[in-house]
């Protein structure tokens, strides 16, 4: 543990109301007022959903997952109440647990823009989460706001439209995340959007391959836009990463090139490993089936990031302590290939 604290680490990949503490979400059940919100869910129900995140969410496929938020939407639909929700997790991040140590160097917070009519604005809520990323610096946290693949194209274009005005206007917005159930929407919606965002010169990173149905037309697609980075990429074939990135085939046993691994961090997408998060959607079926070993043993960049610690209850020290630990509990890496990977996600930083 002494070791894993010691490395200077980024989290790049953790969405803003799947990560709120619990503690926190018992501090907005208190102060939730249901009859302030069109089509609200009760206090009962929330209280039940905030038990079973306290006694583990089992999941039987990542579809199910996108049915915890509406429960945590329902207690951040005020501005104040996602600064309050936005604080505790850049809290949670960056300051000194209880073992003294902070879990991350530093955070890009990605969150998608919310409105609640007559309460709430995109921009408004952009605005309170913004405050809250302002004030850690721009040298601990950035924001990256996120397209759900659900929205329509004229919410997209909005959300793209504050992002590019927001960051103009010196605010820590650093990229664009595309986001949501990965079996939602279409690919060719979405692509002027990002287009437009990366020619304001906001980096992208995209959710893509998450699940084994998605197409190779998407994958392409998708790839063809430029990212920076790649949320999970579980399911890319191996014909398209050797394509797209030069991956070669390589024997199960081949040790990872953990040197030409850091070296390589400019010029291929970083890929933002979260290992419990595949785990318990079941995208994976073990550590030992991860597919961070086929990019590590293509020296292709990646990072460590814990996706949602809300309803996978882990941290950042959690998932790095599975890179150490000995199969079948973790993937047995060595302490120098530990190095390199949390050196790679701190130059993988969209800053
Ligand atoms: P928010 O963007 O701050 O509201 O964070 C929660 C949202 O992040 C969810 O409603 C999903 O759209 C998105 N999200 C969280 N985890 C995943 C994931 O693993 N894949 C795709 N989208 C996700």
């Amino acid at each position: 543990i002494t070791f894993l604290h010691s490395l200077p680490k980024a989290e790049l990949h953790a969405h803003l109301n799947g990560s709120i503490p619990l503690p926190t979400l018992r501090i907005l059940l208190e102060q939730y007022q249901p009859d302030d919100l069109p089509n609200s869910l009760s206090k009962d129900v929330i209280e039940a959903q905030i038990r079973k995140f306290e006694e583990g969410v089992g999941l039987n496929k990542i579809s199910d997952f996108f049915s915890l938020f509406p429960a945590v939407y329902a207690l951040t639909s005020s501005p104040e109440a996602s600064s309050i929700a936005t604080r505790a997790v850049l809290d949670d991040f960056l300051e000194p647990g209880l073992d003294g140590h902070p879990q991350a160097t530093y955070i890009e917070l990605r969150t998608t823009p919310r409105e609640i009519p007559g309460k709430m604005s995109r921009r408004e809520y952009l605005e309170a989460v913004l405050k809250e990323v302002e004030a850690r610096g721009r040298e601990s946290a950035g924001l990256i706001v996120s397209l759900d693949r659900r929205m329509t194209s004229e919410v997209m274009h909005e959300c793209v439209g504050l992002a590019i005005q927001l960051k103009s206007e010196g605010r820590p917005i650093v990229g664009i995340d595309l986001c949501g159930d990965p079996q939602a929407g279409d690919v060719e919606n979405f692509k002027p959007h990002l287009t437009q965002a990366r020619q304001a010169g906001l980096r992208l990173t995209l959710h893509i391959a998450e699940i084994a149905e998605t197409s190779p037309d998407e994958h392409r697609a998708l790839l063809n836009l430029g990212p920076s980075r790649l949320g999970h990429a579980t399911f890319l074939p191996p014909s398209i990463r050797e394509h797209y990135f030069g991956h070669v085939s390589v024997s199960e046993d081949a040790p990872a090139d953990v040197i030409t691994m850091s070296r390589r961090v400019a010029d291929k997408p970083c890929v933002e490993i979260c290992l419990t998060s595949n785990l318990l959607c079941k995208t994976v079926p073990d550590l030992q089936a991860h597919h961070i070993r086929a990019y590590l043993k293509n020296s292709h960049p990646v990072s460590i990031c814990t996706d949602d610690t809300l309803p996978f209850r882990t941290s950042l020290l959690g998932e790095y302590a599975l890179l150490l630990a000995k199969p079948p509990h973790g993937l047995g890496l060595s302490r120098e290939e530990v190095v390199a990977i949390a050196r790679m996600s701190m130059d993988s930083r969209f800053i």
